[in-house]
């Protein structure tokens, strides 16, 4: 597994998340609890918070879905948080993994690692023998 170092602009983009989050976090329905940016290969950022319901999205989702809405198609990095989660970050669920491999199979993602590190990595470290 490759760690890619994180940048400067990491920190901003996790900062980004995290405002996203704060401005949508609805805290009567306990609901908008997970924020995500995602920062394109064209420096283009974007984010975006989860949708509950029936069948909710995650802010993962969400996210790359403004971004493609908006003719974004070649992702660097993405980041998703939680206010209760350590350092703020929350890994990405195995449905969003599958979603990023198939969309953009180089991008990055940063979270935690098992001894909450902040770390990044690769989608494809994320999914081994994923179905494509
Ligand atoms: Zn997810």
């Amino acid at each position: 597994m490759i760690f890619y170092e994180i940048s400067e602009e990491d920190k901003e983009l996790i900062k980004l998340a995290l405002s996203k989050l704060e401005t949508n976090y609805d805290r009567e329905k306990y609901n908008h609890t997970v924020g995500a940016a995602v920062r394109c290969k064209n420096g283009r950022i974007y984010s975006g918070v989860d949708c509950n319901g029936i069948h909710g999205s995650c802010a993962e989702y969400i996210t790359i879905g403004i971004a493609v809405s908006a003719g974004e198609r070649d992702f660097d990095t993405i980041v998703a948080v939680h206010r209760d989660h350590p350092n703020k970050l929350i890994s990405p669920c195995g449905n969003c993994r599958q979603m990023l491999i198939e969309y953009c199979p180089d991008i990055k993602v940063i979270l935690n690692d098992n001894e909450n590190n902040v770390v990044k990595v690769g989608i494809k470290d994320l999914l081994p023998f994923a179905c494509l």
